[in-house]
């Protein structure tokens, strides 16, 4: 892979770190051609530190290693995306990013729903919602309500009024959520069995 290392004159492209799996960004370091070699010999991620001015293997001293799994340049080959599997928090802090974030799978929107969900759950007793109303009533409602969100969705199939089926299939994502979190599980945990499964 050719790098451009002498773009900025000292040798060094920064290396921005991000994990595989969650696609977090986890750190960012700078690596020399002898860092880039190292990490591509050893498959740990070394950097070329700055202020310790000599190769740094990410982890040495921690054990919290960055197992390599890919690199790529980027279009105009100055700046490296390295991806990883880190073996514990990557922040010298104990955070697992840089950023003190958690390096957690996030589904985008529907995390955000999730977590709304789960807010509902926590605070049962809010008269004005619709999804704590639900919880009031129990597991057995939720999961009659995701029965016939299904059944709709079933209705919508055989139609070709695509909003309606759609909005179904909305409706029935949405209560499958609430039932999930009322089971106590999260949409990760349905991921990592259909992982398990592929
Ligand atoms: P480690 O490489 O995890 O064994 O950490 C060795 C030393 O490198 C630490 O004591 C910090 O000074 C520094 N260090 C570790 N992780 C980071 C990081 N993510 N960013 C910057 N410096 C770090
Ligand atoms: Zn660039
Ligand atoms: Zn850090
Ligand atoms: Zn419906």
């Amino acid at each position: 892979m050719k790098i451009d290392f002498n773009k900025n004159g000292d040798g060094l492209v920064p290396a921005i770190v991000q994990d595989a799996n969650t696609k977090n960004v986890l750190m960012l370091g700078y690596m020399n051609q002898e860092a880039y070699d190292k990490t591509l010999q050893t498959k740990n991620v070394t950097f070329y530190s700055r202020s310790k001015q000599r190769l740094w293997t990410k982890g040495e001293e921690s054990g919290n290693f960055l197992n390599l799994v890919d690199i790529k340049n980027d279009c105009d080959k100055d700046t490296l995306l390295i991806s990883v599997n880190p073996v514990g928090p990557t922040c010298h802090t104990g955070s697992d990013t840089c950023w003190n974030e958690k390096n957690e799978q996030s589904f985008g929107f529907l995390s955000e729903l999730e977590n709304v969900i789960k807010n509902r759950k926590e605070n049962q007793n809010d008269e004005k919602s619709y999804v704590a109303s639900l919880f009031r009533k129990g597991i057995n409602k939720v999961a009659q309500k995701v029965g016939e969100e299904a059944v709709e969705v079933v209705i919508e199939a055989k139609d070709d009024n695509e909003e309606l089926f759609l909005n179904e299939s909305a409706d029935l994502l949405f209560h499958y959520l609430i039932l999930l979190q009322a089971k106590g599980y999260t949409l990760n945990n349905i991921v990592e069995v259909l992982k398990s499964r592929s």
